[in-house]
């Protein structure tokens, strides 16, 4: 009762000033809708297929990412206002490939901000898929809340036959706007299926069933805009957050890829040009070749440079490796992320270690 008088009164004042939002920054629009029944979601929209534009409506490859703004992507889908009010913020408009971490901050700081207003319910992230899975772990990995987040995007542009956006825009929000999604995490949507996004990957580059988590599983899926959950909830093994309410810039990581024969001074050339620290897409399980290790050493040894051990593998564990970090579970994109949060934090090489090896 009181919460709905209280949102009622909140979300009244807001939308009686849609123009001072417009004012202040064309990026923000107030929620759109509003109905004292139904939760709050805020959609932080960062561009993508979804929002991708083609002239014509059977072009699914050559089109522009990041075309079309969030206000249009809700109009799309009116019913989206039978189960939330929305409140959209373009906070960039690119394909994903362009974001970089510190656009991943920024993002990571308004959710933050976002998440501690109690009329809240839940946010949804609308991405390109390229790079989503690194946004969506990332935020499960700094963003410390009950609340659902739903990171979404598409594979056919939304000017396409059989869009796949809309739909999945629908299902991101029905997921966000749900009891039933409390307390998962941050989670992956795409294409009918809710997978965490600790484990989800994307495994193919056009098709539309391509975020798998082959060896964990979905969490849950969606029939007929009600999310069915196979489980109830539950964090994943060695699951760690970080702070980074007050963190400016993230410290450098590059990856590096293994392959027979690899230049073992590529590992030095990165940390010549500044990394921080490094992680290895390692053959296998993540194998390095020995001349490749014996450089590694010395990074570790005389420069004190973190090297974690990954796998070019989609799927694998990663264990103890000469004198570097082993990812266990994390491929190389994700495992860069939690390196450079690691770093940020001022961890030792050992703590490090401690962190990656706490989902073993
Ligand atoms: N490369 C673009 C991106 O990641 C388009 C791919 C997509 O969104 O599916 O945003």
């Amino acid at each position: 009762m009181w919460r709905s008088i209280i949102s009622f009164l909140f979300f009244s004042v807001a939308l009686c000033q849609p123009f001072l939002f417009q004012k202040r920054s064309s990026n923000i629009s107030d929620f759109i809708s509003f109905n004292a029944s139904l939760p709050n979601v805020t959609i932080f929209a960062m561009g993508g297929t979804i929002a991708g534009y083609a002239s014509s409506s059977t072009e699914t490859v050559d089109y522009a990412a990041g075309s079309v703004g969030i206000a249009t992507l809700v109009d799309a889908v009116p019913a989206i206002k039978n189960f939330s009010n929305i409140r959209g913020v373009q906070v960039t408009n690119v394909g994903s490939e362009e974001l970089t971490p510190a656009n991943v901050l920024n993002l990571t700081q308004l959710i933050l901000a976002e998440v501690a207003k109690p009329d809240v319910h839940g946010i949804v992230v609308t991405h390109g898929t390229d790079s989503l899975e690194e946004t969506a772990m990332f935020l499960d990995m700094t963003v410390n809340t009950t609340k659902p987040i739903v990171v979404v995007g598409a594979m056919r542009p939304s000017t396409a036959i059989s869009a796949d956006g809309p739909m999945n825009l629908l299902n991101a929000v029905v997921v966000a706007a749900s009891n039933r999604s409390i307390g998962r995490g941050t989670m992956i949507l795409l294409n009918d299926r809710i997978g965490s996004a600790f484990y989800t990957t994307k495994t193919n580059g056009n098709m539309l069933d391509t975020f798998k988590s082959y060896e964990a599983g979905f969490l849950g899926m969606i029939l007929d805009q009600r999310p069915h959950f196979f489980y109830s909830p539950a964090t994943p093994t060695g699951k760690v957050h970080f702070d980074v309410s007050n963190t400016t810039e993230l410290p450098a990581v590059e990856i590096l890829y293994g392959y027979q024969g690899l230049n073992p001074n590529l590992a030095k050339a990165a940390v010549d040009l500044g990394a921080k620290g490094l992680v290895l897409a390692g053959m296998g399980a993540a194998s390095w070749t020995d001349p490749g290790n014996e450089v590694i050493d010395g990074l570790i040894s005389n420069q004190s440079i973190p090297v974690v051990y990954s796998h070019r593998t989609m799927d694998g564990f990663s264990d103890y490796y000469y004198n570097g970090i082993p990812s266990y579970f994390q491929n190389p994109q994700k495992a860069r992320y939690m390196l450079m949060l690691s770093i940020n934090a001022g961890y030792s090489i050992q703590n490090i270690t401690d962190i990656f090896s706490l989902e073993y």
